[in-house]
């Protein structure tokens, strides 16, 4: 050893025979990546590629083979092969997401059967004919619920357009307004009257943005650990006090 240098604490490492990748799945067939599927965080799914541009992340998944049956007769299936699909997924290590789902298509065998092709569900990585991924669409909520981000914003963080956003959280959110649950363990509640926009009052699906005055009811309970943790429960048209709704008040508990 040269006097002065420290030896190199790696050199041990050298002499270990097994891959140091995590992707020891590479080159076996059958096999996945443990690692890189507990990153990627979608039950039933694989990884089986990653290509990293300048400004998206793409992830190739499927699901791992195996006997289907068909849904209609529950005879098993033969396979046909796989067709991609192209979703939008939450953003990851600040960068937009596409999965390459390589979904799995199959025919069935019996000649009875009406059911003569299907292809591979996942409900919950996506709604029929969806683009963004459920777990996308929830996120983009979260983010229009809690940290004030506009439908346009996540759009852009998401690398879609307005549009794809809206169609994919309107019907979870129309579901949302259904249930009354979401007021269950409310003690606190806000009145905060908002003019959000001024463009058009033209409703989203024909280019505008809805009613300029908007009435948001929030969820002002707080935390376990005492803090407030704001949460609009309900969006209403219009202003607050012309609908008679907690005039002069921002705050009141329920
Ligand atoms: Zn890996
Ligand atoms: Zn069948």
């Amino acid at each position: 050893m040269i006097r002065g240098l420290l030896p190199l604490p790696i050199a041990k490492d050298l002499d270990v025979p097994e891959p140091t990748s995590c992707c020891r799945a590479l080159g076996t067939a059958g096999a996945y990546c443990h690692s890189c599927d507990l990153l990627l965080g979608l039950e039933g799914l694989h990884v089986t590629a990653v290509d990293r541009g300048e400004d998206l992340l793409t992830v190739t998944v499927e699901s791992t083979p195996g006997p289907v049956g068909c849904p209609a007769c529950g005879v098993v299936a033969e396979s046909l092969g796989r067709r991609t699909v192209r979703l939008v997924d939450a953003p990851c290590f600040t960068t937009p997401v596409v999965l390459l789902w390589r979904k799995r298509r199959y025919r069935c065998r019996e000649d009875a059967c009406a059911m003569v092709t299907f292809t591979e569900q996942e409900p919950d990585l996506v709604r029929p004919r969806g683009l963004l991924t459920t777990r996308a669409a929830r996120w983009a909520i979260t983010q229009i619920r809690r940290e004030h981000a506009s439908v346009q914003g996540t759009a852009r963080q998401l690398g879609v357009r307005w549009r794809t956003v809206w169609s994919a959280i309107k019907p979870i959110l129309a579901a949302a307004a259904e249930d009354e649950t979401r007021f269950a363990g409310v003690s606190t509640l806000g009145v905060d009257e908002h003019v959000w926009h001024h463009v058009s009052t033209k409703a989203p699906e024909e280019g505008g943005r809805g009613p300029k005055e908007l009435t948001g009811m929030v969820d002002l309970t707080a935390d376990e650990n005492g803090q407030d943790a704001p949460m609009v429960c309900q969006a209403l048209p219009g202003r607050a006090c012309a609908r008679g709704v907690g005039r002069g008040l921002g705050r009141r508990s329920a």
